[in-house]
């Protein structure tokens, strides 16, 4: 696996697939610049060897065509900023005159090339297109997880046309590096947690999952759909009633492959689906109607306690319960202090997909587990045992 540090781009042009699809407000400024931290550490150790960099994002999904609020010209002040260095802008990402202004970049310069989603040829992976790209550097860097799992033009089609010239940035590859230390070199026991409302979005995770885990925790909503399958009353409890059948088959192929599966064994349930409803503590399998589970009960937070503290190698994907309501994020908050002691104690910790990174966020976890991932979908693929297109087009 080549990253970055395997090269030295002194005097070299380094063209940098960035993830510079940030949120902008009605003033089109930058209200969370996370993913442009996330890429200083790449343009920095390139800017230091003595390179430059041809930095290239989408923004937004502008769907071939140009439009001015998407255009990347907006972000270009928040970028110097965080990079320390004034960068410059084309207002185009390929053809004359993004070629120019490649051409005139000096070491230590920056330049920011306009939305690749201007042109449809960038979704459709469109080699002459990838071609115009393939011109403004001498060495392709990939540091965008958030589209690795896009065979598009500028995440993969490009990379054929750096043979050898290629190679993973520091943020794709710590992210590559925490995922390979979950699902095959981590620490046992190992451990995956999966939360989040629906079996069904998760089902390919959790069969992929089996052969590598120790310990399996199900919360969240995915809870009721096994409880019922198994003869629990649920009330109205979120449910698949198509998905009973396969909660009973994964259930058996975890004791054919000796993984332990936890599920909650108590429930904060409401009469409402609301933060203000009423609500009572009751056996996962015994809500009567009109009730339903939103959070996991203190019963099973003892529980997962253990197993999360006995373990070696955390996976979180997905909440506990529906933490958006204040009254049913205890679940959720409580997991996310195990998990921060279970890492404190040495355990490798990755969270990663979807509604767990925000929760993670929300309650201030991110710099108490060992990596917090910055890729939903890309990070759901790789939990499913996919090879991402656009990692395999640098290996
Ligand atoms: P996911 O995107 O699959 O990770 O699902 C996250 C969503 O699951 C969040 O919006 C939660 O509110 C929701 N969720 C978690 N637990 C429950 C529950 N017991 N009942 C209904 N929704 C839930």
């Amino acid at each position: 696996m080549k990253t970055i540090n395997d090269f030295n781009f002194e005097n070299q042009k380094a063209l940098i697939r960035v993830d510079f699809n940030v949120p902008l407000n009605e003033d089109f400024e930058v209200t969370d610049a996370t993913r442009i931290h996330a890429a200083k550490p790449t343009i920095i150790k390139v800017l230091e060897d003595g390179g430059s960099c041809v930095l290239m994002s989408h923004l937004g999904r502008p769907k071939g065509e140009v439009k001015e609020e998407l255009s990347l010209r907006h972000i270009v002040a928040a970028v110097s900023d965080i990079i320390g260095v004034e960068v410059k802008f084309v207002s185009d990402c390929v053809g004359e005159e993004a070629e120019a202004a490649v051409a005139s970049l000096e070491p230590g310069e920056v330049l920011l090339l306009e939305n690749l989603r201007f042109y449809s040829q960038e979704t459709k992976g469109d080699e002459a297109f990838a071609w115009q790209l393939s011109k403004l550097g001498d060495i392709y860097v990939n540091d965008a997880f958030g589209t690795a799992h896009r065979a598009h033009a500028s995440t993969t089609v490009v990379a054929q046309y750096f043979d050898g010239n290629k190679c993973f940035g520091n943020l794709l590859a710590k992210e590559i590096e925490s995922i390979k230390k979950v699902m095959e070199t981590g620490e046992k026991p190992v451990l995956a947690i999966l939360g989040g409302a629906k079996v069904s979005s998760k089902i390919t995770i959790i069969e992929n999952i089996l052969d590598k885990v120790d310990h399996l925790i199900v919360g969240g909503g995915m809870t009721f759909t096994f409880i019922k399958a198994q003869g629990g009353n649920i009330g109205d409890s979120i449910c698949e009633d198509d998905k009973m059948e396969l909660a009973l088959d994964i259930m058996k192929q975890a004791e054919a492959k000796g993984v332990k599966i936890h599920l909650p064994v108590d429930v904060k349930a409401a009469n409402a689906f609301d933060n203000n409803a009423e609500t009572q503590f009751l056996p996962v399998d015994q809500i009567p109607a009109g009730w339903q589970g939103l959070d996991a009960g203190p019963q099973s937070l003892e529980l997962f306690k253990e197993v999360v503290l006995g373990s070696k190698t955390i996976l979180w994907n997905g909440p506990l319960g529906v933490f958006e309501f204040e009254n049913f994020a205890n679940g959720t908050i409580e997991l996310g202090n195990q998990i921060a002691e279970a890492t404190e104690n040495g355990a490798f910790s990755l969270v990663g997909g979807g509604d767990s990174v925000a929760a993670v966020k929300q309650f201030g976890f991110e710099n108490k587990v060992s990596y917090v991932s910055t890729g939903g979908g890309a990070m759901l693929e790789s939990l499913e045992g996919k090879t991402l297109p656009g990692i395999a087009a640098i290996l």
